[in-house]
């Protein structure tokens, strides 16, 4: 491989990087809004407490959790560690599987990683959601 390649390859693989960081956001939107019957499309993402609109700060992966300290700027509610560490998780199972399969086989093996960490993920959400109705029913 020739340096340009090199670089071309590296470029490739930090954007994969970046998307399954998004997917991690994605992720963490989809189990928090499926479980409550929730469309995942509208409306844009916004706080649970105060309703504001998450701007593009918000919505960094893991660096906006950590610029806004786990709190929404504008109520201060807590937003919960599982949400960069979802993000984190994804993003870190794209480099993983990159840095040790290379390319093709980095992206197939890290994209079915994510796959079912969104599968896991949402799953849970579903599944405390209906520990949370039982014990309401009680
Ligand atoms: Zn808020």
């Amino acid at each position: 491989m020739n340096p340009a390649e090199a670089v071309a390859v590296f470029a490739v693989m930090a954007y994969l990087v970046v998307v399954a960081l998004l997917l991690g956001s994605f992720i963490n939107m989809a189990a928090d809004r499926l479980p409550r019957g929730e469309s995942i499309t509208q409306p844009r993402s916004h706080c649970r407490s105060c309703g504001r609109v998450l701007n593009l700060v918000d919505l960094i992966p893991v660096a906006g959790y950590a610029i806004r300290r786990g709190r929404c700027a504008s109520c201060g509610a807590s937003i919960g560690a599982s949400a960069p560490a979802v993000e984190a998780a994804c993003g870190l199972s794209m480099l993983v599987a990159l840095a040790t399969l290379g390319l093709a086989s980095g992206a197939l093996a890290g994209s079915a990683a994510i796959a079912l960490l969104g599968a896991g993920a949402v799953g849970w959400s579903f599944a405390r959601a209906g520990a949370r109705r039982e014990s309401r029913s009680d």
